[in-house]
């Protein structure tokens, strides 16, 4: 009785089905959690939950290609964009989100939706019919993560991701650390600062390459980092000054105590509504936690830091999609399965959820019979629709966070000029391509 199944309740699952369910579509979302099942990273049995950062990153869409993206997913009604506005907390030019509200927001919208029923089950085995979108993530569970593998002939890789640990706000000592946003982006003061000396740094960086780490088991041990979410530890061992240069950067903020910028700084930002929790910008590490606790705790203003969550390690699963995908995500010989989110290679939260988007416009095309017209390669959407869908190289495929490098250069535009015309040309673009979508009924 449903037209649609969508394995995965996730990011990518939860806007497919909304994409769907809006167009007058019966869906089936089978989540694992809640049912028994559960991943290494998930801690709730809530839809879309944030497993790490709380942050969509920049909400820039004049200069900033992810920022962007926040602007076509608004076009299109996104799931995500909406909740997030609701679960928004302080960030700067960023979009950041109370990870609860967030996650609560999308369960309830879909949950009252008369065309989804959301049902808290394991899919173990792609379904040998029926059109369906598997969005099951980069901790897609194990046996089901098999079937995939018979079925694509491909080996799937795996690699780690590190997650960054989060403090609670009244164990910060505020005599220390203060409140500013780089340069006084945003209101000015977004995000608490701890700041070290000169000896203080290189003790510190000195203890991130003695902390005893988590071991690689054999064959995890050359698989690559994605450098977004590079561990700290990891960073530390490239040179003594790569974490001045990288999260620890100390321009842009006056330490009141000294009216100077420090040596190194170490920022946190605000990871829920209600302010009590703040998370540690760019700290993923695979340290041990007992080592966690005893090194961050040398951090000036977080001697007596109590954690609410410590960093550490997870899968990532992801297709090799350039050479198992179609350009519409659907799987090669096996087209009634189509893919969605970080499994077809894109990376984050929101290139996650836009997919999501995608592979529900596409399915929804397909029943309508109107066929798909893909947003142009001028655009976000487009630009990583088809990076993952064939225009990279299958040999090298890693997964991919959406930038301006994706889209058809602008050689002539100058340099300065060049972010601007990307974001006007693509705005331009996607407003034309909105017409071809199937519209959503009144
Ligand atoms: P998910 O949001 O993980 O959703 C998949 C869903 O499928 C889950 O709810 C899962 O329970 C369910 N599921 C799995 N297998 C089955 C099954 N067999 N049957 C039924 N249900 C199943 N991105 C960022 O932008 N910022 C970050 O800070 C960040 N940190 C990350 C940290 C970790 C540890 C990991 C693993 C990833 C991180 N990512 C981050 C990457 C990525 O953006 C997120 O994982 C994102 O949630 C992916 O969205 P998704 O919808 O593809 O998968």
């Amino acid at each position: 009785t449903h037209h649609v199944h969508i394995i995965g309740g996730g990011l990518a699952g939860s806007e497919a089905a909304w994409q769907l369910a809006r167009r007058g579509y019966r869906v089936r979302l089978s989540e694992m959690r809640g049912g028994g099942d559960s991943t290494p990273a998930h801690q709730t049995d809530g839809l879309a939950e944030l497993v790490c950062s709380n942050s969509f990153r920049s909400d820039d869409d004049e200069r900033n290609a992810v920022g962007l993206l926040h602007h076509e997913m608004r076009r299109l009604d996104s799931l995500v964009m909406r909740a997030g506005e609701v679960a928004r907390v302080p960030a700067g030019s960023a979009m950041a989100v109370d990870r609860d509200v967030f996650s609560a927001e999308v369960e309830t919208a879909l949950a009252e939706h008369p065309n989804v029923t959301i049902v808290r089950e394991r899919i173990d085995e792609l379904p040998a019919r029926g059109s369906t979108i598997v969005a099951t993530g980069p901790l897609t569970a194990q046996a089901l993560a098999e079937s995939i593998v018979r079925a694509t002939g491909q080996d799937r890789l795996a690699f780690f991701d590190a997650i960054a640990p989060i403090i609670h706000r009244d164990s910060i000592d505020m005599d220390v650390c203060w409140f500013q946003s780089r340069w006084n982006k945003g209101d000015g003061k977004d995000y608490i600062n701890c700041p070290m000396d000169k000896d203080q740094y290189l003790a510190f960086h000195q203890g991130l390459l003695d902390g005893e780490k988590i071991a690689f088991k054999e064959w995890e041990a050359d698989t690559p980092y994605f450098e977004g979410c590079m561990p700290i530890e990891v960073m530390a061992a490239r040179g003594v000054d790569t974490l001045r240069y990288g999260p620890m950067k100390p321009v842009g903020l006056d330490d009141p105590r000294t009216g100077r910028w420090p040596y190194a700084v170490v920022q946190l930002r605000q990871d829920n509504k209600l302010g009590t929790l703040w998370n540690m910008v760019g700290f993923q590490t695979k340290l041990k936690h007992g080592a966690q606790v005893e090194l961050f705790r040398t951090i000036p203003g977080l001697e007596n830091a109590e954690f609410a969550r410590l960093g550490g390690l997870h899968r990532n699963t992801f297709l090799n999609s350039p050479l198992v995908l179609d350009r519409q995500l659907r799987l090669r010989g096996g087209e009634h399965v189509r893919f969605a989110g970080q499994i077809t290679g894109c990376e984050g939260y929101v290139e996650s959820s836009a997919v999501g988007i995608m592979a529900g416009l596409m399915t929804a095309a397909e029943i309508a019979g109107t066929g798909w017209t893909p947003p142009p390669r001028s655009t976000a959407m487009g630009a990583l629709l088809a990076h993952i869908t064939g225009d990279a190289e299958a040999e090298t495929f890693q997964p991919m966070n959406v930038n301006f490098g994706l889209f058809p250069p602008l050689h002539d535009v100058k340099k300065k000029a060049r972010k601007e015309a990307y974001t006007n040309r693509a705005k331009a673009d996607f407003g034309a391509w909105l017409e071809s979508v199937v519209c959503v009924p009144a």
